[in-house]
Parts: C-alpha cells; structure tokens; sequence
C-alpha cells in the first residue's frame, strides 16, 4: 500500500465583532492585536500564550494530537469588537487570503476562525464574503469548517458555503478552545469522506445582550434543549444568539443544525429549538436596575461590612461590544454620592493615563477624564485624584475569556477619587479579567463595590469574587444598551422582539 502525504490543511481567519453605532476599526486595530499571516499563525497558536483568541489553538493542539497533517497557514485578522471595519482594509485582507490560499493549491480541507458579526464601511457580511471566497477557490469537494462566536449573525451564504459550522455554546465565552477541536474533529471526519448535511433557521428575535447567558434564561433553555437532543448522526447544534448592534438584515436568533448524513432529522431538531425559543419569546426583554437604585446598593454595602460585597456591570459601555470603555455616568454618581471602597475599571482614557504617568505616584491632581470626546456618550468629568499605582499594562490573562492570553493594555493608572480607584487604560479592553485590578495592587476582595464596564465576560473572570446573585446590571447610556428601543436602526428585519408588537413567525 502507498504512503499517502499527511493532510494539507489550511488555516485562516477574519474575526471581530462590529457595532454600526461605533467609530470604524482599522488596520491599525487588528495590528494592535492579532494580524499573521502565512506559518506564523501556527507558531502563534502553539505557544504557549497567544494573542488570538483560544479557537485556531485549540484547533491546531486537536489536530497535532489526532495524526500526521500539514498546517497551511494562511492570514489570520482578529481584534476586540468595535466600529465597522474599512472597507479598504477588509478588501486587502481578502485579496491576501485570496493570493495565499490559491498558492497553497491543492488543499484537504480549510479551518476558518471567525466571528461571524463583522460588518465593514461598506458590507453587512463580510464573514459571508469571506466563507464564499474560500470555497470559490478551493471548489466544491473540499471539506471547510468554520468556529463561529454565539453572537454571530448567521446569513444563508455563511450556512451554504460552508460543511461543518461550529458556533460557541457558553456565555461567557469558555469553550473557544472545545469548539476550535471540534472543528479539527470534523475536519478529520470529512478528510474521511463524510459530506455533512445542514439546517437553518432564524427567528424574528433580536435579543438584547443580557437575555443571552447560558447559565439560566432562554437562551441557555435553547441550546441545552439541542445539546440533550443530540445522537450519533448530530453532528452539531449551533443556537446563535447574534449582536443585535451590528444593525444588519441578517440579524436574528439562528439555530444551526448539521447532521452527518440525515438532512430531515437535522430540519427536525432544528424547528424543536426554534419553537422552544419562540414559545420562550416574551422572556428576551431585558430587566436593568436604575442609577439611582445602583447608588443606593453601592452605598448600602459601602456603610454595612456584613452585606455581601456587589459587582456593578456597565452594559451600556462595553468594549466587548464596541462601547469606548469611557463613559463617566457610574463614576460620576458614585463619586458625588460618597461611596466608599469601590473599584471602577476599565476606563479607556489613553491621555488620562499619559498624564498619570508623566506626574508619577504619589501625585495630587485634578483628573480630566475625555478631554477628547469620542462619543456623544464620553461626557468630560474632572476630579480631584492622586495616583496609587502605574504599569505599562503588559499583563496575561487569568481567568475567563482572555484566560492564557498575552494582553496589552498600554500605560496604566490607578487613580484614587474620593472611595473609588479607578483604573485607567490606555488601550481599549473590556474588564473581563481581575488581573486588570490585581496588577495595579488592587485587592478586589477586600473591595466593597466593583463598577466593571463589561457586559457579561467579566462573569467568567470574576466568579470568584461575585455569584451571580451579586451582580447588578445598570441602565445607563450607552453604545451598548441592552435597551434596544434607543437605538436608530436601519437594517434590522421588522417587526422583531423585543422592538415590535405583533411579531409572528410560523415554522416554515
Ligand atoms: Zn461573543
């Protein structure tokens, strides 16, 4: 019998998530964090603290252990979620992979890490542009799997151009690196012939962020409900909630089923979750506690040592959703109320940071949070505040979503203002990692109060400080309000929950 060549599989990727409502990423932006391409994206993914998100690292790692094969590394583009991507950027991107992937001709099989809510300045899909591309260069036959984050927004070409989608079931994100393998299982199981079959379905619901945890709620009800439903010719089941701030006409709650050869049953299992989902619908509205009520709490486990001490999440301005980590409303009230022994992090504010470092620790000065605005919601404040602690903002992470990951946070300050020690950062990051406060000298536990701008990430880095029961989600303004009725959309399918009365939807 002839020795048959190990695998050539490439590897490749386009992975942000984007809020229409935000300013445009650049270049610059997924240089800051993770631009490879051609063989550096193995090397990066199998040392042992990455900057790209688990996903290609735990593909690669499954790969390496199930058998011979060849990597072909492609390029690979991934950065924290904000504005529209430029179109210009997005367009050379695709003409890298598109040059690099026909040069690699011929290839077994292809693993693309993606988010799967892009949007550029002028696309509402990219991620479906790209998914076509590959498969128009590698042809019909060629096995392609994709790992896709659960707040995708699924369009049919994203569905059809691909064999094995794999999308993320955990809220906060645990499982990158279990879905990064299972697509290099599927990838083995079709580099041996097996051609899986697809069902697709998307529901006039857009949920609001916070609806969208897989602990308990809804959501979690829908993708447990796949999960138990699964047999050995299930191969996957996909329940993609979607980020409803990308404003696009392929938003919606999406089920995702793919069978390894009986297509009716993946239809079947498919139509079981949407009707769960759908019979569940009046429960994706959100359910927010006001300022005032905030401060309230804040104050209370502020004056009584023996409450349990609460973390406050500033949904409204989160990075993880394209938020500028700097709004000043929760600063501001607490603060002006007299609350004591908080933590307030992150606050993207690069020329704040500049400052505290060119006074040095120890320093009485007046602290100009947004002297440049960048949204209408980064509201100037000033304060009187000394600098406690200063870093460079080099840190890895250690529990949750950025777990092992190599981060930059650029110049780094803990300010003191009044109760609160703020910590500003220079490049923008969502609070999801107490490291953030720990490597200033912050002693999160001794803290009574912790104001992270975050929406749900920071639940899986700071679990082991707060139980869900200490967690109050604030209803502020913001580019990342759950409360989708303040935004202006444009694209959104209408009628849709949670914005519209009389929605329907009838299982086709
Ligand atoms: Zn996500």
């Amino acid at each position: 019998m002839p020795d048959r060549l190990p695998p050539r599989v490439a590897l490749l990727g386009f992975s942000i998530e984007c809020n229409k409502f935000a300013p445009p990423a650049t270049k610059a932006h997924f240089l800051a964090r993770t631009y490879l391409e051609g063989d550096s994206i193995i090397s990066e993914a199998r040392s042992p603290n990455p900057t790209m998100l688990p996903e290609t690292p735990g593909f690669v790692a499954a790969m390496d252990a199930s058998g011979p094969w060849t990597p072909v590394g492609i390029a690979l583009a991934m950065t924290e979620p904000n504005g529209p991507v430029e179109h210009a950027f997005f367009g050379e991107l695709l003409d890298t992979i598109s040059r690099r992937l026909r040069a690699a001709l011929p290839v077994d099989g292809v693993y693309i890490c993606s988010h799967g809510a892009g949007l550029t300045t002028e696309e509402d899909d990219p991620d479906g542009v790209l998914f076509e591309t590959v498969r128009r260069i590698v042809g019909p036959d060629v096995p392609v799997a994709a790992t896709l984050d659960l707040h995708a927004n699924v369009s049919e070409r994203m569905v059809d151009a691909i064999d094995a989608f794999i999308g993320y079931r955990t809220n906060p994100h645990l499982d990158m690196r279990e879905r990064g393998a299972e697509a290099a299982a599927a990838i083995r199981e079709m580099l041996a012939g097996l051609r899986p079959q697809h069902a697709f379905i998307r529901l006039p619901i857009v949920p609001p962020t916070v609806t969208m945890l897989t602990a308990a709620g809804p959501y979690a009800e829908m993708i447990d409900h796949g999960q138990r439903r699964m047999t050995p010719d299930i191969m996957n089941v996909s329940v993609m909630g979607g980020f409803a701030f990308a404003d696009t006409a392929k938003n919606g709650l999406s089920v995702v089923v793919t069978a390894r050869h009986d297509r009716e049953a993946a239809e079947r299992l498919a139509h079981e979750i949407a009707e769960l989902g759908w019979a569940n619908r009046a429960r994706f509205y959100p359910q927010l506690t006001s300022l005032d009520q905030a401060v309230e709490k804040a104050l209370a486990v502020g004056r009584d040592p023996s409450l349990p001490a609460l973390a406050f999440a500033d949904v409204a301005d989160n990075p993880g959703g394209g938020g500028r980590g700097n709004t000043t409303y929760l600063l501001r009230a607490f603060h002006e109320a007299g609350v004591a022994g908080a933590l307030l992090g992150v606050f993207y504010d690069p020329e704040l940071g500049a400052e505290a470092h060119r006074r040095g620790v120890g320093a009485h000065f007046e602290a100009r949070f947004n002297r440049s605005e960048t949204t209408r919601f980064s509201e100037p404040y000033n304060a009187p505040a000394t600098v406690v602690a200063l870093t460079d903002g080099r840190c890895v992470g250690r529990r949750g979503i950025y777990a092992g990951l190599r981060l930059e946070l650029g110049s780094c300050a803990a300010l003191q203002i009044g109760g609160i020690a703020v910590v500003v950062i220079s490049h923008r990051v969502q609070c999801a990692d107490p490291i953030f406060f720990e490597m200033m000298g912050l002693d999160i536990g001794r803290a009574r109060s912790v104001v992270v701008k975050s929406r749900g990430h920071f639940r899986g880095g700071f679990d082991e400080f707060f139980g869900p029961e200490q967690i109050v989600e604030v209803d502020l303004p913001g580019l990342t309000s759950p409360m989708l009725t303040r935004f202006d959309w444009k694209r959104l399918p209408r009628p849709v929950i949670p914005l519209d009365e009389n929605v329907e939807w009838r299982p086709a």
